[in-house]
C-alpha cells in the first residue's frame, strides 16, 4: 500500500508540479482545489498526510484545519500548510491553527518533499521505514521481498542492497566509487568494474524485455535511479 497524500490547492500549476513529484517520490495522490470538499474526501477514505493551502475557494485552509483538528479521527492526521507570502502573520508562525508544518510559497521542492517525508515518517515510521516504492517496484526491508508489478523478484543480496541504495534517493546520481562505499562499505577493496556487474545483473532480475528500465547509467558519472520512473503508471 503507497502512503497518499492529499494535496489541496487551488493554483493548478502548483497542484500540477506537486502531484507530479510526489508520484516520482512513490506516493499516492489526489488533488482537490476547492476547500469545501475536503472533510468529506477525507472522512470516506483518510489520507497519510494532507498538503493544505492557506486561501481557498469554498472553506479556507485554516478553517479546514480547525475542523479536522477538532475530530477524533484526524485529530493527529499530518498537515502541512502552504502559505503565500504575507500571510506568513503570527497566528501561523505559532502553528496555532494546528498544522504540523508550513511552507511559504514559493517553495523549494525539495524542501518541500523533505518536509513532507519528515511528517510522514514521525507520524507512520511503520510505513515510511519499511517500504520503499517507485512506480510498480516495492522493496520491502523488513522481508527483504522486491516486487514488480506484484511478482516477486530475485535478486541476490547484494543487488537487494543496490536497489535499495538507489531507490532512497530518486534522480540522484552515484559514481562507482560512490556506490562501492554505500554498498559495499568504505573498506572494501573491489574494482570499481564490480559496480557495473552487479547493476547488470540488478537489471536482468527487475525488468523483462518489455519493462521500463528504473535505473539510468549517467555516462561518464555513474547510475541513478530514475526519479521519472515512479511516475509510471502500474
Ligand atoms: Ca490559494
Amino acid at each position: 500500500m503507497k502512503t497518499r497524500v492529499l494535496i489541496v490547492e487551488d493554483e493548478e500549476p502548483i497542484a500540477v508540479l506537486l502531484r507530479y513529484n510526489l508520484e516520482a517520490d512513490g506516493y499516492a495522490v489526489e488533488t482537490e482545489a476547492r476547500g469545501d470538499r475536503v472533510e468529506q474526501m477525507v472522512a470516506e477514505e483518510p489520507p497519510d498526510l494532507i498538503i493544505l493551502d492557506w486561501m481557498l475557494p469554498g472553506v479556507s485552509g485554516i478553517e479546514i484545519c480547525r475542523r479536522l483538528r477538532a475530530r477524533e479521527q484526524t485529530r493527529r492526521l499530518p498537515i502541512l500548510m502552504l502559505t503565500a507570502r504575507g500571510e506568513e502573520s503570527e497566528r501561523v508562525r505559532g502553528l496555532s491553527i494546528g498544522a504540523d508544518d508550513y511552507v511559504t510559497k514559493p517553495f523549494s521542492l525539495p524542501e518541500l518533499l523533505a518536509r513532507v517525508r519528515s511528517l510522514i515518517r514521525r507520524a507512520r515510521p511503520d510505513l515510511s521505514d519499511r517500504l520503499l516504492e517507485a512506480g510498480d517496484i516495492v522493496l520491502d526491508r523488513e522481508t527483504f521481498r522486491v516486487s514488480r508489478a506484484s511478482r516477486d523478484l530475485m535478486l541476490g543480496p547484494t543487488e537487494f542492497r543496490l536497489l535499495e541504495y538507489l531507490m532512497r534517493s530518486p534522480g540522484r546520481v552515484y559514481t562507482r566509487a560512490q556506490l562501492l562505499d554505500g554498498v559495499w562499505g568504505r573498506d572494501s577493496d573491489i574494482d570499481e568494474r564490480t559496480v557495473d556487474v552487479h547493476v547488470g545483473r540488478l537489471r536482468k532480475a527487475v525488468s523483462t524485455d518489455k519493462e521500463v528500465d528504473p535505473i539510468r547509467t549517467v555516462r561518464g558519472a555513474g547510475y541513478a535511479f530514475d526519479e521519472r520512473f515512479g511516475a509510471l503508471k502500474p
